[in-house]
């Protein structure tokens, strides 16, 4: 069997700024401001979405929101359309750099949004008058409404509260912290992003703050243990911020976010699901997933032909396999090595090669499978080939 050619890494996120050519055009991805959108918003964004693109729009695993599908002569009228719902970043280094996971679950009085609108304007401060140059990827996770809830989710500085109630300021990957007063948390968030890029954070332009805290010493000072806490498994259904649903693979087309744009603001989440605002019962909109749905327990890439990696089309084959999938399991199912839709290991992962697919048992997309050349076709008709040692 021939080797497929090893995936293209290519260490940085599209933006708006600049966007990201995929197979199916442009990929525009939007940063809301605090992780939220207003109906205003989210009704711009479908309009943009369907005039510019190919009405589709993806929702990120860093809580981002993604327009598919723009012609690149349709650019310009897209960064217009953001520019005036107020979605658009001065500069592309900004843009890069305004990498805040803020928690869905704040509430209107307990700081979080004001924290990260100051995170914003401090980064905004430092690229332009200190030379605070970060990597693409690197991000800031604001987690400080009680218990954790975004530690499984891509970030390298990561503000959280202890029991106790106090915030407290980590490096990702470390077990130790510094506890820090509300009016100095963003001042030190930013020193905290100055010393991994001053410290050696950064090669080639690229780097991650877990990788450094495991070849250095932390600053002094980050000697408050990092209180452990269970994994959060988040699931569609109420939450103290609203109705939170499911979108099938992190999707959705314009209509869909034009009929939510009716209903609440949106507050985006790492877990491919949306909270509905203030909204307490289950919205009737058939493109949304609530609890028990079996697509909950699959996730699959872009995959082709809309990805040039992909070696297969892979999100009807995730769908057609999700009633499969055991109710404790979950389905990876990824278009070549790179694993884009779950980094992680998983129960179950089929991953796409020049011969068929590879099935790999509590791991990733580049673990030792158990069996190759799986047929799309052979899976489907012998789904319980996945579930055997
Ligand atoms: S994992 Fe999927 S989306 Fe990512 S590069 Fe490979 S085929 Fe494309």
């Amino acid at each position: 069997m021939s080797r497929p050619p090893p995936p293209i890494i290519k260490g940085w996120c599209p933006g708006a700024l600049r966007p990201m050519l995929s197979g199916d055009g442009l990929v525009v991805r939007v940063r809301p401001h605090g992780g939220c959108l207003s109906r205003e918003q989210v009704g711009g964004l479908a309009t943009l979405a369907r005039h510019h693109g190919n009405g589709l729009i993806d929702f990120s695993a860093r809580a981002n929101l993604q327009l598919r599908g723009i012609r690149p002569d349709s650019h310009a009228a897209v960064l217009d359309g953001l520019c005036a719902l107020g979605l658009l970043d001065p500069d592309p280094e900004t843009e890069s750099a305004r990498n805040i996971m803020v928690t869905p679950f704040w509430q209107a009085d307990d700081g979080t949004h004001a924290l990260a609108q100051a995170l914003e304007n401090r980064l905004r401060h430092a690229i332009a008058h200190e030379n605070l140059q970060l990597p693409g990827k690197f991000g800031f996770a604001l987690d400080c409404v009680g218990q954790p809830v975004l530690r499984q989710a891509s970030a390298d500085i990561r503000l959280e509260r202890t029991p106790a109630g106090a915030l407290i300021l980590y490096p990702d990957g470390a077990y130790t912290g510094r506890i820090v007063e509300p009016h100095e948390a963003v001042e030190q968030a930013v020193a905290l992003a100055g010393w991994f890029m001053h410290s050696g954070g950064i090669t080639n332009g690229r780097g991650r703050m877990a990788a450094h805290v495991r070849r250095i010493s932390l600053p002094d000072g980050y000697d408050v243990p990092v209180p452990a806490c269970l994994p959060f498994i988040p699931a569609p259904g109420l939450t103290p911020a609203g109705w939170m649903a499911g979108l099938a693979f992190g999707q959705c087309q314009a209509a869909t976010l034009a009929a939510l744009a009716s209903m609440a603001p949106l507050r985006l989440t790492p877990w491919r699901m949306v909270v509905l605002q203030g909204v307490c019962t289950p919205p009737a909109l058939a493109d949304l997933l609530h609890a028990g749905d079996a697509r909950l327990r699959v996730t699959a890439c872009t995959g082709a032909p809309a990805c040039p990696q992909a070696l297969a089309p892979v999100r009807a084959l995730a769908a057609d396999l999700a009633a499969f999938v055991p109710e404790q399991a979950f389905l990876h199912v990824s278009g070549c090595a790179k694993g884009c839709a779950h980094p992680q290991a998983a129960p179950l992962t089929l991953v796409a090669q020049s011969g068929g697919f590879a099935l790999i048992h509590h791991g990733t997309t580049t673990d030792q499978p158990i069996v190759c050349n799986l047929s799309a076709e052979r899976l489907r008709a012998h789904p319980e080939l996945m579930t055997k040692d």
